[in-house]
């Protein structure tokens, strides 16, 4: 005879911010956390695109005071934060040679002073949560030597570093911080790209045949794995980077 166990909603009760939640892998994570019966507060640049059912807060990750005055609305509006998670990124392309030192220092702001400063500013409301978990997305340039993507590559291996550092110093305050490292996801950022291209169909199938599955990553399978270390059934993970990329870095594939 089967019995059936039957489990709470892993994210109920949770109360979750989550940057860029307007679009692509962030709109995921928000839907999915909804699902799994979390609160849910986008901060964003806008609120159009962000799912129904989730807050919505405008800031800018480059500004900091914008940023604290939305983090503090958010914890207004849900009674407090227990989940970060730090999504937001721009992507970049070229070799050192390529990027002057004002790209460099505006993609890093985007997407590693982004993370510190939402970090930052929720922090005192993840030490008062019974379950606090950081979640940061980097990506498979992060340790697999893309070409052409120096800057991007720089900007996510130091959002990995940084989940590393982070999770050792606030360990003992029972919070818990980690990272997902995707692949090719099919993103409307993706989208751009391609539709840059000359022939964009020609590229996307190219772009498919590439990946190990032979199709691209869906923002709902980094969505899940978002879900899973945000939520308390991860308990004992942290500090660790997650691969969701359909084999590309443990099976040792380069995208050219
Ligand atoms: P996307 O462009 O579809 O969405 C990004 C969201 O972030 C947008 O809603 C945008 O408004 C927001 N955002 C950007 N800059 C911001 C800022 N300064 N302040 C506040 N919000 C800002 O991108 P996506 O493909 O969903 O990517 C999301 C994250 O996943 C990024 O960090 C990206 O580096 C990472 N990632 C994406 C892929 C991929 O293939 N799409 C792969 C690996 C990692």
């Amino acid at each position: 005879m089967t019995t059936t166990t039957a489990h709470p909603p892993e994210l109920a009760g949770v109360r979750a911010i989550v940057t860029g939640g307007a679009s692509g892998i962030g709109a995921a994570v928000v839907t999915a956390m909804l699902a799994r019966g979390a609160q849910v507060v986008s901060l964003d640049r806008t609120t159009e695109g962000v799912p129904a059912g989730a807050g919505s807060e405008v800031a800018d990750v480059t500004d900091d005071a914008a940023v604290r005055r939305a983090v503090d609305a958010a914890a207004a509006a849900m009674g407090g934060i227990d989940v970060v998670v730090n999504n937001a990124g721009i992507g970049a392309q070229g070799t050192v040679a390529d990027n002057d030192d004002a790209e460099w220092l505006r993609v890093l702001d985007v997407n590693v002073l982004g993370v510190v400063r939402v970090t930052r500013a929720a922090l005192g409301h993840l030490r008062a949560s019974e379950h606090a978990a950081v979640v940061n997305m980097a990506s498979i340039a992060s340790w697999s030597g893309l070409p052409s993507r120096a800057l991007y590559s720089a900007s996510k291996g130091a959002v990995q570093a940084l989940t590393l550092a982070m999770a050792a110093d606030h360990v003992r305050e029972g919070i818990r911080v980690t990272c997902v490292n995707p692949g090719t996801v099919d993103t409307p950022w993706v989208g751009r790209l391609l539709d840059a291209a000359d022939d964009p169909a020609a590229e996307r199938a190219a772009l498919e045949a590439r990946q190990p599955t032979g199709r691209l990553v869906s923002p709902e399978a980094v969505a899940h794995a978002v879900c899973y270390l945000a939520s308390p059934l991860a308990t004992a993970t942290t500090g660790t980077a997650l691969a969701v990329d359909g084999g590309m870095h443990e099976l040792r594939v380069r995208p050219a």
